[in-house]
């Protein structure tokens, strides 16, 4: 039975190795949640990768990156409704807290260009 054992060997990293290419590839790839407070940029993260930022001191948003997506988990601001938008992770997609005037934006794929007129309506 060394045979299957000699199998296993060599299944196992082609089994790693594919799951590891649809890991490594998946819609968000390539795509930045970008933080801006009163138009200027404050803060640009991959969206693939995992963390919490908070943005501001006395008035502030926590922004948590998670699974290919971004939502603002809790704020201080008057309305809360950046934290009811809940997650966005679509290029284009926007939590607007207006209070603060904080934007987080999904910009990105792969053409690099960030096209502010495509924004999808921020009234
Ligand atoms: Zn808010």
């Amino acid at each position: 039975m060394k045979h299957r054992c000699d199998l296993l060997v060599i299944l196992l990293p082609l089994l790693a190795a594919g799951l590891l290419f649809l890991l490594l590839r998946p819609s968000g790839a390539g795509q930045y949640v970008l933080v801006t407070v009163d138009g200027a940029e404050v803060g640009r993260y991959p969206l693939h990768e995992d963390r919490t930022v908070t943005i501001g001191e006395a008035d502030y948003n926590i922004l948590e990156i998670r699974d290919g997506s971004a939502a603002v988990t809790d704020a201080n601001c008057g309305d809360h409704t950046c934290v009811r938008t809940g997650q966005i992770r679509r290029a284009g997609e926007t939590i607007i807290c207006l209070p603060h005037r904080l934007v987080v934006k999904i910009i990105g794929g792969g053409e690099g260009t960030v096209d502010a007129v495509s924004g999808g309506g921020i009234a």
